[in-house]
């Protein structure tokens, strides 16, 4: 047996999460976001099982480029768009769609001489003030474009939100009626949601939704609210107890000493660190599932090892311990480290085999 982590990959989770995503926005084509090695879950593999996804996104060229080696044949979108001229002939060669958000890509795709033209998803900062044309300049910037003999007649108009994932904030009503302002009167397929505009904003779903972590089976929303369909976790992260010991009360536990014995007690030793991508810093009593139960992490988290007080509980060695996924959801560890599910789930390391199934 392997005593090593296993990230086990559930595809028909993932078919799942897209079924409910088409639940909810029935009427929009899916841009499924696969960027970051599909949120660490191995893009490729993704890829092949989202083949009911109109079309997918990807932060960056090698990205795409290593979708299409792998046989890829769906549209693909540069949500970063490309920062360099040199870059379009093989966004072109790659029939790639590139996302443009700056007027230097602008100039670029005016100024360039190609083989066949582009899709364009034009970008309008509508208050995140991360990548996208500023609103003033928008229609500007597709005026120069819809001339341009480089890019396809029907652009797709997009931005995104910064705060979606909360209900109560009105930043995301903001950024809506930013977007019909200065979007006023022009043609194209509008794109706006996200996981978050797919779960809570129907009114942002028009014609391209683009979500990726609800694809993955995990909720974007800041309050963990009752959610209109259920998702399934796509990754499930496991390793196997490799020790089992009895501790006196009183000892101390791990690098730092950190924590101790308040009664003897029996530890589980798991074969996961932060080697693996499992985030050190988890406070002490972060929950693992052992047969289906949760045992608290004690001590400090090591580079390959981690401890769980196992009590007088029949843990042995060899026995499987679920980190997160299936019964212990991801965004529960990640709000025990101040962070987000998404990092999480991109942090895990190439030392940890994949299974998919
Ligand atoms: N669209 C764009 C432009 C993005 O950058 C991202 C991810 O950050 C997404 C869609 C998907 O977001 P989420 O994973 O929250 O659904």
């Amino acid at each position: 047996m392997l005593r090593k982590p296993v990230a086990r990959i559930d595809l028909t989770a993932l078919q799942h999460n897209l079924r409910q995503v088409r639940q909810l926005a029935p009427e929009s084509k899916v841009l499924a976001v696969l960027k970051a090695n599909a949120y660490g879950h191995g893009m490729l593999k993704v890829a092949e099982q989202l083949q009911q996804a109109d079309a997918f996104g990807v932060a960056r060229l090698d990205e795409a480029l290593s979708l299409r080696a792998g046989g890829v044949v769906k549209p693909i979108v540069l949500l970063e768009g490309f920062f360099d001229a040199d870059e379009l002939p093989q966004i072109v060669a790659s029939n790639l769609q590139v996302v443009v958000h700056q007027q230097e890509q602008v100039d670029a795709i005016v100024a360039a001489e190609l083989d066949a033209p582009i899709r364009v998803w034009l970008k309008m900062d509508t208050g995140m003030h991360r990548l996208g044309l500023m609103p003033e300049h928008y229609q500007t910037a597709y005026q120069r474009l819809s001339q341009s003999p480089n890019c396809l007649p029907a652009f797709r108009l997009m931005s995104h939100f910064a705060c979606a994932d909360d209900r109560q904030s009105p930043d995301t009503q903001a950024q809506l009626q930013c977007f019909y302002h200065h979007s006023q009167g022009l043609a194209g397929e509008v794109s706006l949601a996200n996981s978050a505009g797919v779960l809570a904003w129907p009114e942002s779903h028009q014609q391209w939704v683009r979500p990726g972590i609800m694809l993955y089976g995990v909720s974007p929303m800041l309050q963990q609210q009752a959610m209109p369909i259920e998702l399934k976790p796509v990754m499930t992260l496991c390793s196997r107890v490799i020790a089992v010991r009895s501790i006196a009360a009183g000892e101390t536990v791990g690098y730092g000493s950190a924590w101790q014995t308040p009664q003897a007690t029996r530890l589980a030793v798991v074969a996961i660190g932060y080697g693996d991508g499992y985030p050190r810093n988890v406070p002490n009593g972060t929950p693992v599932l052992v047969h289906g139960k949760r045992y608290p992490i004690v001590g400090r988290v090591s580079m390959d090892m981690l401890t769980i007080d196992i009590g007088t509980d029949a843990v042995q060695s060899g026995d499987e311990v679920v980190l997160w996924g299936q019964g212990l959801p991801v965004a529960e560890i990640a709000a025990k480290v101040g962070t987000i599910p998404y990092e999480l789930l991109c942090n895990i390391t190439p030392r940890v085999d994949f299974h998919y199934n």
